[in-house]
């Protein structure tokens, strides 16, 4: 069975950072991907109901993990508490991976949302820190394998190592 993939919507188009030297190739395995019907792309804060344009929100006092369990928060630039709602945002990433069957998740990097690897630091000056955003952390605590926007190699790898093991002719 082909692998599914949960994308965040923002990074379609597939205009990510990437630094790799083959570049066209793997634009073309997304490609192949996305005909084949295996990319499931998402908005966990458009699907929480977040308005567009937004402020920008940090994660306070925590990360992703610290926040699905209230031990930290999420406040958006003027100081308004929106902890609920990128909660929300979390589950509804979750319900959507897990609906279609996904396996894996390919996040946009630095979000409170789908940040994987790093977030902002919670002071609002453009700083990062390790850690995941709400939709990350909770993809990975349900099984789900998560990639940033920076690690396509490595997401690439992962599917083509699990399709042979799973059809090794
Ligand atoms: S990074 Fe933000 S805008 Fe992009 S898909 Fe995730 S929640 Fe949506």
């Amino acid at each position: 069975m082909k692998t599914k993939i949960l994308v965040s919507a923002c990074l379609m188009g597939f205009k990510v950072r990437y630094n790799g030297s083959h570049k066209d190739e793997v634009q073309h395995t997304l490609s192949r991907w996305q005909e084949e019907g295996r990319l499931v792309v998402h908005c966990p804060e458009l699907a929480a109901g977040l308005p567009v344009p937004r402020l920008p929100a940090e994660i306070v006092g925590g990360e992703g993990n610290d926040v699905m369990a209230d031990r930290a928060k999420i406040v958006e630039s003027d100081g308004r508490d929106v902890t609920a709602h990128y909660q929300l945002a979390a589950w509804l990433a979750l319900d959507a991976a897990r609906s279609a069957g996904c396996e894996a998740a390919l996040l946009t990097d630095g979000s409170p949302t789908c940040g994987s690897r790093t977030i902002y630091n919670g002071l609002f000056q453009g700083a990062k820190k390790p850690g995941d955003g709400v939709a990350a952390a909770l993809l990975r605590q349900h099984g789900i394998r998560v990639f940033s926007g920076e690690q396509i190699d490595e997401l690439i790898l992962w599917v083509n190592e699990k399709e042979k093991m799973n059809d090794p002719v």
